[in-house]
């Protein structure tokens, strides 16, 4: 594989600029120009390896050449849609409903993370007949109309509304290390018997974009209790911690004993191909069935022979399971590190969904976002690439292909050991 590259840097990054909507910024600070990927790694053009503990759409590895080679071989024999039939699209099914509890036998199959929130979202006022919306502070769950309007992240962003529509109703983020001794439950109750009538709840089953905190035990079964009894549906968006991220489940709701009414599925589904789902249960479903639902590429024999493989490779390496362990690893490194560095505030997450919160002081929780900016550089220099997020900007996110090894841990471990030592 070459790494050469026809055009430089800055002519790419001139034409960008040209023709490209300036809405659209370049992650990881520095642009890095890379010319191919493999599993765990990214290469730059100038042949610099980097680690990719950001990228948890390539579930199981850049290029992985299993879901290459699967891609290929059906693209050269059918491409059609869903309303021809086909065997693809039914084994598919059947195999991604197995890994679902019952009664979530029933899918929806479409090509964005949005566009099966925004889907999940018509099914739930479509069952409930209720238009409000439930969703909690920070979160993300896509880029339409509607989703921004259910993306506190964005609407009390820059260039947001600020304030939420009178549909939308936010919860807050049920942080244990900054909510102190808040409770949350209380909160959520009050708020939801507030409201109007409740289409649903729109939750991932771990926090992203707010700051990569796994929800405090009992949460999930809480919330939902309360939005079902406000009639409303419970919706799981699990596009960013699915597919065995977790270690111990190959959902994230699994883990809070909960069963939602709605999943969503996105981001590693396809290990890149564009693919995403809604999952729900033949009685919701029902209440769906009246308008025509048609998705030109959704599900198409492609997306199953390529969605099949990334299954395959999640099963036959025991992905899930490594994760766990990896976690585990990941972690306990992690505590060391915030025992000897007293800007590592808090250490948190589950499998390889994990993060860390970085405060200029434990008492006062004073976020850390520049000195965490500058972590980030400072990584990316020594071939890590991490990345910032939460509210406050001062968490560090690690969500890696799944397929990296304890040697890649430990050398992170040891890098961001060396950088918060100087
Ligand atoms: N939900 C969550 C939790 C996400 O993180 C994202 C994407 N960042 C989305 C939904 C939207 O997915 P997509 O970008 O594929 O439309």
């Amino acid at each position: 594989m070459t790494s050469e590259s026809s055009t430089s840097l800055g002519d790419i990054l001139r034409l960008r600029a040209e023709h490209l909507g300036k809405a659209l910024s370049i992650g990881h600070g520095k642009p890095l120009h890379i010319s191919h990927g493999s599993m765990q790694y990214l290469y730059a053009t100038d042949g610099t390896r980097y680690l990719d503990l950001v990228n948890n759409v390539c579930h199981v590895g850049h290029s992985n050449p299993r879901v290459v080679e699967a891609g290929q071989r059906q693209m050269a024999l059918l491409n059609t849609n869903t309303r021809y039939v086909y065997d693809g699209l039914t084994e598919y099914l059947t195999r991604l409903a197995a890994t679902l509890p019952e009664p979530l036998s029933v899918g929806f199959l479409v090509n964005s993370g949005s566009e099966a929130n925004e889907l999940a979202v018509r099914i739930a006022r479509a069952h409930t007949n209720a238009y409000d919306m439930v969703v909690v502070e920070g979160a993300y769950h896509g880029h339409t109309g509607m989703l921004i309007d259910l993306s506190p992240y964005k609407f009390r962003g820059p260039g947001g509304k600020g304030e939420p529509e009178p549909w939308v109703h936010v919860v807050p983020i049920p942080d244990t290390f900054r909510g102190g001794e808040r409770d949350h439950a209380a909160e959520f109750d009050e708020i939801v018997r507030s409201a109007g009538p409740i289409a649903g709840f729109l939750v991932e089953s771990m926090l992203s974009c707010a700051g990569q905190i796994p929800l405090p035990a009992g949460y999930l079964a809480a919330a939902f209790e309360h939005i079902r009894a406000a009639g409303g549906v419970c919706i799981a968006d699990e596009v960013q911690v699915g597919f065995g991220r977790v270690g111990t489940h190959m959902w994230a709701f699994e883990e809070q004993g909960v069963i939602p009414d709605v999943v969503v599925l996105g981001k590693p589904m396809g290990n890149g191909h564009p693919m995403a789902a809604v999952f729900t249960t033949p009685e919701i479903a029902a209440s769906f069935e009246e308008m025509e639902f048609f998705s030109t590429f959704g599900g198409n024999p492609v997306s199953c022979a390529i969605g099949m493989a990334v299954l395959d490779v999640i099963e036959e390496d025991g992905l899930m399971q490594r994760a766990e362990a990896l976690g585990e690893r990941f972690m306990a490194g992690l505590r060391d590190l915030q025992s000897k560095h007293p800007i590592i505030g808090d250490v948190r997450g589950r499998g390889l969904f994990l993060g860390f919160e970085m405060v200029r002081d434990r008492d006062t929780l004073e976020a850390a976002a520049e000195e965490a900016q500058a972590l980030v550089g400072e990584m990316r220099e020594r071939g890590v690439l991490l990345s910032t997020d939460g509210p406050l900007h001062n968490v560090i996110k690690i969500k890696p292909p799944m397929v990296l090894n304890e040697a890649d841990i430990d050398l992170t471990i040891d890098l961001l050991d060396e950088v918060l030592s100087n």
